[in-house]
């Protein structure tokens, strides 16, 4: 990829860019460590196959592209016509052959980058619509991207984990998720100790008077808030160890 040439002159912008690329690279990295027979198996993900995650990376890809189009254009170009419309393009997705699902995903991440890259700054503050339906400035799908890249990334299940992701993408995903359950009231009563080298950060229910603690490094206390494992995770409730729902 040709570094440089983002026509965005913001320096946060430029550094979100980058961390993005950097997802970018680290997804087709685990996919290309992926033998073609080795699609068909299961990723983490309940239900879908390896094939369902790189179909749908690929088209998350082409619809964060429709939205920069819709950012450049003034044309409302939404990511997915409907929630349906994008199951079945992922299930459909799913059917294509190894070579198919490694050209879709190429293509897809390389017309996004393009795309991202022949964006003017004043372009990047148009307001786009997320999947689930807020608005949100341009700027933002860099952020959506990158942690769908990151994340996964280890949902193919074969060797990536959360201690692969940058500090800030974790310290972003974990803020992106507690964030979602305090808005939903699932965080009370819980609370979360992040052991880092400078010591222990709190997050979640500081009001609580005897709450449940969960305890765990940056990477495995995101990766059990996202969902994904246990492992590295204690608690005072050992039986408490499901995290709230995410998404
Ligand atoms: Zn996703």
């Amino acid at each position: 990829m040709v570094a440089n040439q983002d026509l965005a002159q913001d320096q946060d912008l430029r550094r979100a860019l980058l961390t993005a690329r950097r997802g970018t690279d680290f997804f087709g990295r685990k996919l290309s460590d992926l033998s073609d027979d080795e699609f068909a198996a299961p990723s983490l993900l309940p239900g879908w196959t390896r094939a369902h995650v790189i179909a749908h990376v690929g088209y998350n890809a082409r619809a964060i592209a429709r939205l920069i189009e819709w950012a450049n254009t003034g044309v409302e170009t939404p990511m997915y016509s409907s929630r349906q419309a994008r199951n079945e393009e992922i299930e459909h997705g799913a059917t294509l052959s190894p070579v198919e699902l490694r050209d879709l995903y190429e293509q897809s991440a390389n017309q996004l980058d393009v795309a991202w890259r022949n964006t003017p700054q004043e372009a990047w503050a148009h307001e786009v619509k997320a999947a689930q339906g807020y608005t949100a400035p341009a700027a933002e799908t860099v952020w959506w991207r990158t942690r769908e890249v990151w994340i996964h990334a280890v949902d193919l299940d074969n060797g990536a984990s959360f201690a692969d992701m940058p500090s800030d993408v974790l310290e972003r995903l974990l803020k992106d998720i507690t964030g979602a359950w305090h808005k939903r009231g699932d965080d009370k009563n819980l609370r979360l100790d992040v052991l880092g080298s400078g010591g222990v950060t709190q997050l979640g229910d500081a009001t609580s008077a005897d709450p449940v603690i969960v305890t765990g490094t940056l990477p495995d206390i995101t990766a059990w808030a996202a969902g994904r494992s246990t492992r590295g995770i204690t608690s005072n409730r050992p039986d408490t160890l499901q995290a709230p729902r995410w998404i």
